[in-house]
């Protein structure tokens, strides 16, 4: 049951990123102040709500997030929902943590210009982006997001509805694009129930009387495979079998008229070993042993997906002629690429669904001494933001976000996203709101300050039009420097139409 010490010791337990006694001490005092702001709210399940603020806090010392991230994650809904402010927050515990938690808090608030559904979704998944100044921000929200999705049972269902089908369509994405790939599947999984509940009832009985047996199956495998590598002198680090992902399994099972039996990477074996040349021989070693099936070898390690994800993948036919695929990778593609930052969890006893290990686990304890450098996926991230600021373009190129590239996206005043080329100008800005305010343009601030009308405009800023009373038309000079088609074809439109009218 609930008490708040044990929480707070759970936190500094599963913490992937070994955590001082400074930094316990820290924790234990802002899990403090979170919880005399809350003091008098409860979640929807009746708990206190200091038990959600933990539980981020807890997702996000399992991902191998710093103190200061975990501390905004105990706090991150003090300044939206308690009488606490944001300045209070910076003069107890310091900017940084002020600035993330403000970020987190910005990011709730985003208003969405548009109704339609598709714009809507596309919007908020840019805007996501946009606004994470700080990638930091972003995975506070998604451990936010994945706290409610798994108490998500305490709302009534049209809420679960909606949040179910947000997250699915926005949240599980961005975590598959950080990489963070168990956050991915327990979101997915997690929606899926929620959004498709006879599916999901149907794709987990198929599952199930499929494994009845496989089980065994894959213990016969992993023993088989263990033999035929020692023989060969390869050291296997460990070895784990796999059942997919519900969700997953449900999409390749629709492709398949729901036969379980055409479902290829239903088994799953995943082989770790100390060093690159091991993947490529292992590899070799299986494939001498089992049939590999045409087009379904995969190196990923020569060509890592676009999250950064490394392996070699294979499907073989098996003892009795039954489909496995087989993933072989190093220890240090395993912990960045499969668990994103979230390396800790494999190790640690919490039951999961999915992958098993058939080799002893490391002790937490041995793993927090040897491994904290090896978690690289933050420590590269902590260099990104050290090296360029807090320069969005950069960030993002260095994430690899394709959809990102060459866009910019500012905000009017209340908080509506205009999504523009770069060099976009407040010209450009005006008539995407509305072709009225572009022929009326006059004037515009930039984050409250006053800039020309060719001013470039930068990512995430706030920009305002100031427009004329009277009607008005285009200024020819505005062509010269305009980005979009959409406002050179509306200022030759409405200057043909005034000369018309002379
Ligand atoms: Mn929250």
């Amino acid at each position: 049951m609930y008490t708040k010490a044990t929480q707070l010791k759970d936190i500094f337990e599963a913490a992937a990123y070994p955590l001082s006694s400074d930094d316990e001490k820290f924790l234990t005092e802002v899990c403090q102040f979170s919880e005399a702001a809350h003091a008098d709210q409860k979640r929807k399940s009746g708990e206190p709500y200091i038990t959600h603020s933990l539980n981020v806090a807890k997702i996000l010392a399992e991902i191998g997030m710093d103190e200061k991230t975990i501390a905004a994650g105990l706090l991150h809904d003090v300044p939206e929902d308690t009488a606490v402010t944001l300045e209070e927050v910076a003069e107890k515990f310091g900017e940084e943590v002020a600035y993330l938690v403000d970020g987190v808090t910005k990011l709730g608030k985003i208003k969405l210009r548009g109704s339609k559904e598709e714009y809507y979704l596309e919007n908020l998944r840019k805007m996501f982006m946009a606004m994470a100044q700080d990638i930091r921000v972003v995975i506070i929200k998604l451990a936010d997001r994945l706290h409610n999705m798994r108490t998500l049972e305490h709302l009534p269902p049209e809420k679960q509805a909606r949040i179910a089908r947000e997250t699915m369509e926005i949240y599980a994405p961005i975590a598959n694009r950080l990489g963070i790939g168990e956050i991915k599947g327990e979101l997915e999984d997690t929606c899926f129930m929620y959004l498709d509940p006879e599916h999901y009832e149907e794709t987990k009985r198929l599952q199930e009387t499929y494994l009845h047996e496989g089980q065994a199956y894959m213990e016969r495998i992993v023993s088989l495979f263990s033999k035929t590598l020692k023989d060969a002198k390869i050291q296997v680090i460990d070895m784990q079998g796999r059942t997919k992902d519900l969700y997953r399994l449900y999409q390749k099972l629709k492709n398949h008229d729901m036969n379980i039996n055409r479902v290829y990477d239903l088994v799953a074996i995943r082989i770790v070993v100390p060093e690159i040349a091991d993947c490529y021989e292992a590899l070799g070693i299986i494939h001498r042993e089992y049939r590999p099936m045409v087009g379904r070898i995969k190196d990923y390690i020569s060509l890592p997906k676009p999250n950064g994800y490394q392996s070699l993948h294979t499907t073989i036919f098996g003892p009795e002629g039954r489909i496995i695929e087989v993933q072989i990778r190093t220890q240090k593609m395993h912990d960045e690429a499969e668990y994103g930052i979230a390396a800790h969890w494999m190790y640690t006893e919490r039951e999961r669904p999915g992958w098993r290990s058939f080799f002893q686990r490391p002790k937490a304890a041995a793993l927090k001494g040897a491994r904290p450098k090896e978690l690289t996926w933050v420590s590269q991230l902590k260099e990104w933001q050290k090296e360029i600021g807090r320069d969005d373009k950069e960030f993002i190129e260095g994430l690899k976000i394709e959809f990102f590239k060459n866009h910019i996206f500012a905000f009017t005043p209340k908080g509506d996203i205009i999504d523009l080329p770069e060099e976009a100008t407040p010209i450009d800005f005006a008539y995407a709101i509305h072709s009225e305010i572009g022929h009326r343009a006059m004037g515009a601030k930039a984050d409250g300050k006053m800039v020309p009308l060719d001013y470039h405009i930068q990512n995430a800023q706030v920009i305002e039009i100031l427009t004329s009373k009277e009607k008005k038309k285009p200024s020819r000079d505005w062509l010269n420097f305009v980005k979009t088609s959409s406002a050179k074809s509306h200022i030759r439109r409405e200057l043909r139409n005034s000369e018309f009218q002379k």
